[in-house]
């Protein structure tokens, strides 16, 4: 055995009884062919890349043959979406293919592997059980990306293509993402037995969850309180860190929200360009309920949302609130120590929060680049107003930036800040390179004519997004004119 073909499979989420997913077998495609593989993701679980070429993987991770002691299933879940209950939903194009040890994937030590756009299941609905190569270019580089900015996600193993004709707006082609999370339960996993009445399923979901992957909360006298406060946190904590990068995930629906407090899902998301709080990145929101500054708001509704569907094991709404009313506090928290690390602030004063808002209300009035600016933020020197230029540029209103200049200079000053020290630890958390829509989109139309050489040059760049690569310069141009036309929406 080697290769994928070695991977020890076990088949805990098929432990679980029956009612809970559909037992099946991908469908083949014609003729597979690799399109990208991340070396990072591949090391997590002992393989190689040159293991994910080879032929056995290729027809493996397309769905084409069963890898050794794989039991694949899809899982009904149901959900919230775009704040309106839709019923049953499910994985309607994933298969899980079960789970393999893993690096760094504590406290179970293993990675579910699942398989989107493997085929039909019970759970398509009006879908075809299909990926298009364009959505899972995006989501293969975005999970990557994401897990390099050391945002909790979901990882992407590999992607595979066939010229199988798929049809969205126009006809495209079928691919294969092989994704890779600790457990890919989600919020609306437990919403669809909740409004099933059906209990017994419920309490055996949120043992399950906390038995493997919350083992610490086991002890605690209200354990699914305790899971809900954990799994609050955990969502506070990642709205931080996308609004900490501009990240806008695009369809946070309850059903693409993670038990584990993960980034899952990728679909319509966007990094933020020209800085708009009210930013929409998926096309298909027409209400903007997924805008940037909405994100954190609805995280929280979320995990209302799944504090409605664990209340009958909770027991009493005061327990249940309690467990909730972390969520701002957490949020705050969180929000304002990656600020204060983006401004190079080492120290924490009281009016931190107003040089944060001011910069805000800066960025809003004048649009500059989210990215770009923080980046070059890094290189203020304190007692150098005069060579802020290219950071001055960015500004339509030049006297505002200049009054918010004064205020963060005196803020350095009070903390002793040293231009070279700072400039380095803000380097290492502004990230120069982020998935830029424009950059996706030439990496998928280079693709889209069987040449995948810029899928793997882009995931190189966005594996050290917090690097000075010289010979990548151009990764972190701000988008050409044409970017401003790339609609991408939930069309997938
Ligand atoms: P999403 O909002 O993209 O996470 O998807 C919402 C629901 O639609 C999930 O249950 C998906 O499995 C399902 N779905 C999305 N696209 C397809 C498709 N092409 N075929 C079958 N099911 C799909
Ligand atoms: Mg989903
Ligand atoms: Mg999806």
């Amino acid at each position: 055995l080697a290769g994928a073909d070695s991977l020890a499979f076990e088949n805990s989420f098929a432990g679980l009884p029956s009612e809970f997913f559909t037992r099946l077998q991908p469908t083949p495609v014609p003729a597979p062919y690799l399109v990208g593989a991340s070396p990072g993701a591949a090391a997590l679980i002992g393989l190689d890349p040159a293991d994910l070429a080879r032929t056995e993987a290729v027809e493996a991770f397309s769905g084409n043959r069963i890898l050794p002691g794989s039991q694949p299933l899809s899982a009904v879940y149901s959900g919230h979406q775009f704040g309106v209950w839709a019923g049953q939903l499910g994985d309607g194009r994933a298969i899980l293919l079960g789970d393999v040890p893993a690096r760094d994937a504590a406290p179970a030590g293993r990675l579910e592997l699942q398989l989107k756009g493997a085929g039909l299941t019970p759970y398509s609905r009006m879908g075809d059980g299909r990926a298009v190569l364009r959505s899972s270019i995006r989501e293969f580089l975005c999970s990557e990306a994401m897990a390099a900015l050391g945002i909790p996600t979901s990882r992407a193993l590999c992607v595979t293509g066939s010229d199988m004709p798929v049809r969205r707006e126009t006809i495209e082609t079928a691919a294969i993402c092989t994704r890779m999370a600790p457990s890919w339960v989600r919020f609306g996993s437990f919403e669809h037995w909740f409004y099933n009445d059906r209990g017994q399923e419920l309490k055996i979901l949120a043992d399950y969850v906390i038995d493997r992957f919350y083992p610490e909360l086991a002890g605690e006298s209200n354990r699914y309180q305790a899971l809900l406060r954990e799994v609050t946190r955990r969502t506070a904590e990642l709205m931080a860190q996308w609004q900490s990068v501009g990240f806008m995930h695009g369809v946070m629906n309850t059903d693409n929200m993670s038990i584990l407090g993960l980034t899952i899902d990728y679909g319509p998301f966007g990094f933020m360009e020209a800085f708009d709080a009210r930013h929409i990145c998926n096309h298909s929101d027409h209400a903007g309920r997924y805008a940037y500054h909405m994100q954190p708001k609805i995280g929280q509704w979320n995990c209302f949302a799944l504090g409605q569907a664990l209340l009958p094991l909770i027991g009493e709404v005061d327990d249940a609130q309690v467990a909730l009313d972390a969520y701002g506090a957490v949020y705050s928290a969180k929000f304002e120590a990656l600020m204060r690390a983006k401004l190079g602030l080492r120290t924490r004063e009281e009016a931190d929060a107003g040089l944060i808002d001011a910069l805000y209300t800066l960025l809003q009035a004048n649009h500059p680049d989210f990215t770009a600016f923080f980046r070059r933020l890094g290189g203020l020197k304190v007692e150098d107003p005069a060579a802020d230029a290219p950071l001055r540029d960015m500004f339509i209103d030049r006297a505002g930036f200049d009054a918010w200049a004064v205020q963060y200079r005196e803020r350095l000053r009070r903390e002793n800040s040293d231009d070279a020290a700072r400039r380095t630890a803000m380097d290492a958390v502004n990230p120069k390179y982020v998935l830029r829509n424009y950059l996706a989109q030439q990496a998928i139309e280079k693709a889209q004519t069987g040449d995948f050489s810029e899928v793997a040059q882009l995931l190189s760049v966005l594996e050290r997004p917090f690097d000075e690569q010289p010979e990548n310069e151009r990764y972190a141009d701000l988008p050409p004119d044409w970017a401003n036309d790339l609609e991408v929406s939930c069309s997938s």
